[in-house]
């Protein structure tokens, strides 16, 4: 590990202002400190935010929910608030890694998550993320969990995050404090797909700092569901999960957001399968053309292509069980 400067921030203006450009900041370091060890992530200086007045969760004057960055993953999934209102962030969240690991990890730090990518964690590998120009090890290597939707010929890494892709589905908001002052970024917006620069996978500034989430109020009646397919029960990224987030009337679907995990490059988001769903009977066929329309973009390898057939089924289900529907 290369050595760096630890310093403890005072206040959130204070973490701001000293932050430069090879500065992190830390929370939980269930990401950044396996990534230090493995020579993957080498800051010059780290800043510990840890004890920032940013871990509450209240009530917006809009009826949402405001989520404040260093709320651990497991204090969000507990909440009744979350549980009753947003089940499908509980449920993504309590799907995602050990319960250890929620006890430490934070919501800014679980949407910065990096990718499980093998070649990228490992330096004996050329990797366009870790080391921009040098080369993808996964096009032609071991790519069974990669991505099949938003990638390039740079970078086919999935996104590991299962939380992102729940609040990818209730069209949360990202609050951020930088040197430029305050920005409020939808998170559809702020993740990037990796194109030619695989190596930036949002839109956060050098010393841009994530400070709150806020999940809008969703309309009454709305259900929510996320569901998760990974090779074992527990302690595992996603292979295909589904978000949804659905109100019908009259048996059809009056309002709905549809975001899939494991598939993509960066929580995706499927307009697609929205589109197909709206209007429509809430049956099978319906949902099963959804998840036909939002796979149609899939670009699959040759030891991903499974995950097409598998991310169809893991939607069907999703959305039949928010709506309970055979
Ligand atoms: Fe690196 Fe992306 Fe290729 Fe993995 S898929 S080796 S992260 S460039």
């Amino acid at each position: 590990m290369q050595s760096f400067e630890y310093r403890q921030a005072k206040s959130l203006d204070l973490a701001v202002q000293n932050a430069g450009q090879t500065t992190r900041f830390i929370a939980g370091g269930t990401t950044l400190v396996d990534l230090m060890k493995l020579n993957v992530e080498r800051p010059a200086s780290i800043i510990d935010i840890h004890g920032l007045p940013l871990d509450r969760i209240e009530t917006t004057s809009e009826g949402g929910l405001r989520i404040g960055a260093l709320v651990r993953n497991s204090d969000l999934a507990w909440n009744e608030e979350v549980k009753q209102r947003y089940p499908v962030l509980s449920e993504a969240l309590l799907s995602g890694a050990s319960p250890q690991l929620r006890n430490m990890a934070t919501t800014g730090g679980n949407l910065l998550q990096r990718t499980r990518c093998y070649y990228f964690r490992d330096t004996n590998y050329k990797c366009n993320k870790r080391e921009p120009g040098s080369g993808c090890s996964a096009i032609d290597g071991h790519h069974r969990i990669h991505a099949i939707l938003g990638t390039s010929e740079h970078c086919i890494a999935t996104h590991p995050s299962d939380m992102a892709v729940a609040m990818m589905a209730l069209e949360a908001t990202v609050h951020t404090r930088g040197a430029k002052g305050e920005r409020n970024i939808a998170l559809n917006d702020f993740y990037l797909v990796p194109g030619t620069t695989p190596e930036k996978e949002n839109v956060l500034e050098p010393g841009e700092l994530i400070t709150a989430v806020t999940l809008p109020k969703l309309p009454p009646g709305t259900k929510s569901h996320y569901l998760k397919l990974r090779d074992r029960a527990s302690y595992e990224f996603a292979l295909a999960s589904a978000a949804v987030v659905i109100q019908t009337h009259g048996g059809k679907v009056q309002f709905v957001r549809v975001a899939l995990g494991g598939v993509g490059t960066k929580p995706w988001r499927s307009r697609e399968a929205e589109q197909e769903l709206h209007g429509r009977e809430a049956n099978e066929r319906t949902f099963r053309a959804a998840a036909e329309a939002a796979l149609k973009p899939a670009k699959p390898l040759r030891d991903n292509a499974f995950k097409v057939e598998l991310a169809k089924r893991v939607l069907v289900r999703a959305l039949q069980t928010a709506t309970q529907t055979a």
